[in-house]
């Protein structure tokens, strides 16, 4: 890379967050100075986390990594992104179905706020892990242990204790 410093914003809902969006934040952070998790405060339809609740758990998980922090935002995430003074926008893609929505996402947020969009492909074996997904799973008492962090396991676990 030049010698210029980027920051990346790494949007979504994260609710919650899972191995898949792990991976793509160590994995930018070896790309970028500094990654901003922007944790949208919008409310969501079956949402199962509050935002704080969301920002908190990432917390936990972010503390060993130095240039990543997590922060919640309310609005339009390119108004966050620019507050920020940041570079690019960070995605992840998992699927052919992820690069239509992702691509109408990305020419958007170029056309309305000229930033750029960096995609990071998922690892193979976080390629079927959705948050919607656990939190079905999560629900009917499934074992999601192997999708998402011990901490994350730990909240599920507690918000669907009988
Ligand atoms: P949003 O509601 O904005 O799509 P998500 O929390 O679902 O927010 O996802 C945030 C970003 O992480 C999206 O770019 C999504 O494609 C990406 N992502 C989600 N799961 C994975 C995964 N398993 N591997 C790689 N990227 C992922």
């Amino acid at each position: 890379m030049s010698g210029k410093f980027v920051r990346a914003i790494f949007p979504g809902s994260f609710d919650p967050i899972t191995n898949g969006h792990l991976d793509v934040i160590s994995r930018g952070i070896k790309l970028f100075d500094e990654v901003i998790v922007a944790v949208g405060k919008s409310p969501l339809k079956n949402q199962l986390f509050s935002p704080e609740e969301r920002v908190e758990m990432i917390n936990e998980l972010i503390a060993g990594l130095p240039g990543v922090s997590v922060e919640g935002f309310d609005g339009l995430m390119v108004e966050f992104a620019k507050h920020k003074n940041a570079d690019v926008i960070l995605r992840g893609l998992r699927s052919l179905t992820d690069v239509h929505y992702e691509l109408e996402l990305a020419m958007t947020n170029r056309s309305v706020a000229g930033i750029e969009t960096v995609f990071i492909m998922t690892t193979e074996q976080y390629g079927f892990i959705s948050s919607t997904l656990i939190r079905q799973v999560a629900s009917l008492g499934g074992d999601i242990s192997n999708m998402v962090p011990a901490n994350v396991n730990k909240w599920l676990r507690e918000r669907f204790a009988p």
